[in-house]
């Protein structure tokens, strides 16, 4: 059965001035992620100041869209009621290639595993597009 993901009536975002280059960017199907202009490191969530050594100096990045899955979880109970019509489904931790990990969506057949290799899926979401990430199919 697939489900309409598009048609849920889903929360929106909380959009603050750091985390709007990010939404932007996903309605465009990019992900984009910071990078610290003072330790070169990259960084996600969205942040104000750089984890690492407390720079300011943190600029967007597109990122590859590569990445591994380090855990996941199949969702029978959503946490949020609109998501029910799309239960069960996963969420996963993707670890990217540049290094954050990132909470998302992955479409995902029955033979999920971690540590599979996964590639950015846009996918619109209660009339928004999101990154998903989706198994590697090459
Ligand atoms: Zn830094």
């Amino acid at each position: 059965m697939t489900i309409d993901l598009d048609g849920l009536a889903l929360p929106g975002p909380t959009i603050t001035a750091v985390t709007a280059p990010f939404w932007q960017a996903a309605a465009l199907g990019k992900l984009i992620i910071q990078r610290c202009g003072d330790c070169r490191s990259y960084v996600f969530y969205p942040r104000a100041l750089c984890p690492r050594c407390w720079s300011s100096r943190l600029g967007w990045v597109e990122a590859s869209g590569r990445g591994t899955l380090k855990s996941y979880s199949r969702i029978h109970k959503p946490g949020h009621p609109a998501w029910e019509p799309a239960a069960p489904y996963i969420v996963g931790l993707v670890e990217l290639e540049e290094s954050p990990t990132m909470l998302s969506f992955i479409h995902a057949a029955e033979n999920i595993a971690i540590g599979d290799c996964l590639e950015l899926s846009p996918t619109r979401f209660g009339g928004r597009t999101l990154p998903a990430f989706r198994k590697t199919t090459d």
